[in-house]
């Protein structure tokens, strides 16, 4: 799949326009009239959610790549003061290292490639490693060259389906009496042992996080022993136009209460993987209209393009219309999107609420795109252009929790 993707910085817009001076999405737009999709990340917001988790969390944050690997995401958050990446491929691994010589990485992967081991191992620093099978624990102490004494195993635990809106159960984790065993194969060989789970990405419950620690309680007791790392995962949400989260520090008071009734020793290390949470907020996508047929807009973007979790798992996004002349009336339309590839399937159905004199040529800012869009972008259909700019607006929807995200955050 071909994959071209070109990137400007804002730096020479910013210099012609005053330089000194914010820039904002609505200036770039009117500049440069985009006519291929415009990616807008907001480094400031993207440092503020990293200075919230690691301020708020009651543990290490640890940044799942997966979610957004843009380097200048990877930026942000280092200067927010994330120190660790959960990384799950040789490739985020060598990213990583090359973006943020100095960043602690750690391999989230219930299977990993040998080659990829090797890699992480001798040449990137990598020294914690995930397994959810006997097999990969094997694997993982022959390719580390028999020097366990250096190497952290972390088991991931199965949890039953939850309520998150994408859940992760199907794929991978130990069920209880499975990582007991883990453990004490992984107690005999490693130099520091964990747990791990993940409730499912976007999961509005806190308690969600409550039943995950009383099951990880459950396999601590058949163990008999402590653990140094305890590791809760992603999924923490963010808003959407359907829904406003409880606040961020609900989810750590039950992780923190949660945690606490295992009686683990001081030294035990709570981590998160945090990748939407993080992210979300910090990047938004302008598309244009290229046609219109009653309620339907034809966009250039779509479901294989960076609107995906727009496609089939049907999230809606803020938007809002961008007019060349500035000119907007109340938006009060819901429209549904239809990609720029000749599939069918490329449809998004929304809603997705805008003025009613929408038109051919105007632009739309949708909004909440840092996780699991840009990412996941295809060249299919030939559609394979963007471009990437950097912006000081706000995020389109405040989370609760994150607290103000302005510009001189
Ligand atoms: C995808 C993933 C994450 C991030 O999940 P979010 O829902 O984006 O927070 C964290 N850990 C693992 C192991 C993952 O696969």
């Amino acid at each position: 799949m071909s994959h071209i993707r070109s990137r400007f910085t804002i730096a020479p817009l910013r210099r012609s326009l005053q330089s000194h001076h914010s820039v904002f999405v609505d200036d770039v737009v009117r500049a440069r009239r985009p006519d291929v999709p415009m990616h807008c990340l907001r480094p400031a917001t993207l440092r503020a959610a990293a200075r919230t988790f690691v301020a708020g969390f009651p543990g290490t944050t640890l940044y799942a790549v997966k979610c957004n690997p843009d380097a200048a995401v990877l930026r942000a958050l280092w200067d927010g003061g994330v120190r660790h990446f959960d990384c799950a491929s040789a490739g985020e691994v060598a990213l990583v290292r090359r973006t943020l010589p100095r960043a602690q990485i750690h391999f989230m992967h219930p299977i990993k490639a040998r080659g990829a081991i090797r890699e992480a191992w001798e040449r990137h620093d990598v020294r914690d490693f995930v397994v959810d099978s006997a097999a990969e624990l094997s694997k993982i102490i022959e390719e580390t060259r028999h020097r366990p004494g250096r190497l952290g195993i972390v088991v991931r635990l199965a949890l039953p389906k939850g309520g998150a809106r994408y859940d992760l159960s199907g794929k991978f984790g130990a069920s209880v009496d499975e990582a007991i065993g883990l453990l004490r194969m992984a107690a005999a060989c490693a130099g520091r042992i964990g747990l791990s789970f993940h409730v499912g990405s976007q999961c509005a419950d806190p308690s969600a996080w409550s039943r995950a620690l009383a099951l990880t309680a459950d396999v601590l007791a058949g163990f008999g022993q402590p653990v140094d790392i305890i590791d809760v995962g992603g999924g923490f949400p963010v808003s959407y136009p359907d829904i406003t989260p409880p606040p961020l520090t609900a989810f750590f008071a039950a992780i923190a209460t949660g945690f606490a009734r295992l009686g683990l020793p001081a030294t035990t290390q709570l981590w998160c993987e945090p990748g939407r949470a993080l992210v979300a907020p910090g990047q938004s996508l302008v598309v244009r209209i290229d046609g219109r047929r009653g309620d339907h807009l034809f966009i250039n973007d779509g479901i294989y393009g960076s609107l995906s979790d727009a496609g089939i798992p049907a999230f809606r996004f803020p938007c809002r219309l961008i007019r060349a002349d500035g000119t907007s009336i109340a938006a009060d339309q819901p429209f549904v999107f239809f990609g720029p590839t000749c599939d069918s399937a490329d449809r998004m159905d929304g809603p997705f609420v805008l003025p009613a004199d929408a038109q051919e040529g105007d632009w739309i800012e949708i909004g909440q795109l840092g996780a699991y869009g840009a990412s996941l972008r295809t060249g299919f259909n030939g559609f394979d252009q963007s471009l990437t700019v950097e912006v000081d607006d706000s995020p389109m929807l405040s989370t609760p929790g994150f607290g103000p995200m302005a510009i001189a955050a």
